[in-house]
């Protein structure tokens, strides 16, 4: 399908707001040695893994409590000075960056674990806290946390991105996953939205309003996710094709019939290449699927057998299995490294990723025409994708010094959203707006849904000081 005709939407300009004298003394006086205003601590929380710049914050605050949060808001209200809230800094659409100047509150100090609830299936976090943190602090109970996006990030990072990642085809994302917040308004107004209940009507549903608000209408502070009992087995299998849509075919065919497949992976010929030389791995060069089953022993046998002759009837070499646990995570911290192996295969690009996400059955449609554009354009790309979730990502590894380069990138990017717009899907699958898509947002939402964002913004956002300049302009 030939994608809709489209312009590219260039990045805002920047506009620096001023920062008194008087708030950066207020600050320094109530957070002492917790806030940093040495350049390469504001650099490095300035920026975020995406290819757009901009000046860095005018400080770092480290919160260590709900208290520190609260109180550094409470100056910011009083002087109109922007926060943003910082996580792990592993987002990719420019989330992160001060375009309006103002000061970072990192929250990755406040990183325990407040309860584990095993009988009900929840726990309960401090936002700093990282998935692999998490995970690691609740190995022995016999229950994991499933949502992995590639990077180590923090809950309250993903909790405010609505992120998701290899498991959530099986599991969900964090707009399934999140069952109650705590978070610090732009007054400086503590508030709890949800319950630990399962399931709830009381009222507007505040706490799916929080989850993807990308830190522009309060700090999170707490937060209650779902747990899940370890599966009683696991099996890996990694399955090669003659082409993407071979692949892609299958998974789309895989999901129709419903089959409760817990991880489903598709990685290029460019992404297999640049894998097996980054993770000194011998996988077969052509366009590959990598697999999870979870399950009881005969589920998973069930299921792998099921997957096994769809791809056998799309031409997919026979199933590598990865028995052992340690098979089993190597291949898929390879496959979380991808993006790291296509960035280091091209040294000094930046990556440009898309992140459109299309209903099952337009999966093809959306990634096969696509793939002609990257081809014809002589960019180095790569694709990786969470296909079972119709989700993929091509990542484009541009020289920053060649504006041609970039803007033909953009250009690529572009056709790829209106297709995937045009085909009943969305701009963002899981990556969110930040600045990058802010275009794309009202290509998909249309006029009307983002002057609905935008009144919910100024109700609650008076001052417009929580992330200014993302998701939409004001
Ligand atoms: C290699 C790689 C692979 C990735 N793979 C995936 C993937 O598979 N799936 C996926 O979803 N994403 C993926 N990402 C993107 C990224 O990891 C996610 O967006 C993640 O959720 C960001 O979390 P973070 O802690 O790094 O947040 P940050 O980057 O620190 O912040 C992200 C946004 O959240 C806001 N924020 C942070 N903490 C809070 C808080 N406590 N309260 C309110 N707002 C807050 C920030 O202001 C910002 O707007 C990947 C990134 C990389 C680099």
């Amino acid at each position: 399908m030939n994608a809709p005709a489209t312009t590219v939407h260039l990045q805002p300009e920047f506009v620096q707001r001023p920062i008194p004298e008087a708030f950066v003394q207020a600050l320094a006086q109530r957070f002492g040695a917790q806030c940093s205003t040495a350049l390469a601590v504001r650099e490095q929380h300035g920026r975020d893994e995406g290819a757009i710049q901009a000046p860095p914050p005018a400080a770092v605050v480290f919160a260590e409590s709900t208290q520190d949060v609260q109180d550094a808001i409470r100056l910011a209200d009083q002087h109109a000075v922007p926060v943003i809230p910082y996580g792990a800094g592993s987002s990719l659409e420019g989330h992160l960056l001060a375009v309006e100047g103002g000061i970072s509150i990192d929250v990755s100090r406040m990183n325990r674990v407040l309860s584990v609830n095993t009988e009900d299936l929840t726990v309960t976090v401090q936002p700093g806290i990282t998935r692999k943190q998490l995970n690691d602090a609740i190995k022995d109970t016999g229950f994991f946390f499933p949502i992995d996006p590639g990077a180590d990030a923090s809950i309250g990072g993903m909790t405010a991105t609505r992120a998701s990642g290899t498991n959530a085809v099986r599991y969900g994302t964090m707009r399934e996953n999140v069952l109650a917040l705590e978070l610090v308004t732009a007054s400086g107004e503590v508030i709890r939205t949800g319950t630990r209940a399962k399931k709830s009507s009381a009222g507007y549903d505040l706490t799916r309003l929080i989850v993807g608000s990308e830190g522009t209408l309060g700090v999170v502070t707490e937060i209650t996710v779902r747990l899940y009992p370890l599966p009683e087995a696991v099996s890996a299998a990694i399955c090669s094709f003659p082409s993407i849509e071979a692949a892609v075919r299958t998974v789309i065919q895989t999901i129709q019939m419903g089959v409760p497949i817990a991880r489903v992976e598709l990685l290029d010929v460019n992404s297999v290449r640049m894998v097996n030389a980054y993770s000194k791995l011998t996988l077969r060069e052509e366009p590959m699927l990598l697999m999870e089953f979870h399950g009881s022993p005969t589920g998973v046998k069930e299921q792998a057998e099921m997957v096994q002759e769809l791809a056998a009837e799309f031409g997919g070499n026979a199933f590598e299995w990865a028995l052992q646990p340690e098979d089993r995570t190597r291949l898929f911290t390879a496959r979380h490294n991808a993006y790291f192996a296509a960035v280091s295969s091209r040294p000094g690009c930046r990556c440009i990723t898309t992140d459109a996400c299309v209903p099952i059955s337009r999966l093809a449609d959306a990634l096969l025409d696509s793939v002609r554009e990257a081809d014809d354009s002589g960019i180095p790309y790569f694709i990786v994708g969470h296909v079972g979730d119709g989700n993929f990502h091509f990542g484009y590894l541009i020289d920053p010094n060649d504006d041609d380069e970039r803007t033909r990138a953009e250009q690529l990017n572009h056709q790829l959203v209106a297709r995937a717009i045009a085909l009943g899907g969305t701009c963002t699958g899981e990556h969110g707006v930040g600045i990058h898509k802010m275009g794309f947002l009202r290509d998909e939402a249309g006029d009307g849904a983002v002057q609905m964002m935008r009144a919910i913004k100024q109700a609650l956002d008076p001052k417009n000081i929580l992330n200014p300049g993302k998701i939409f302009a004001l």
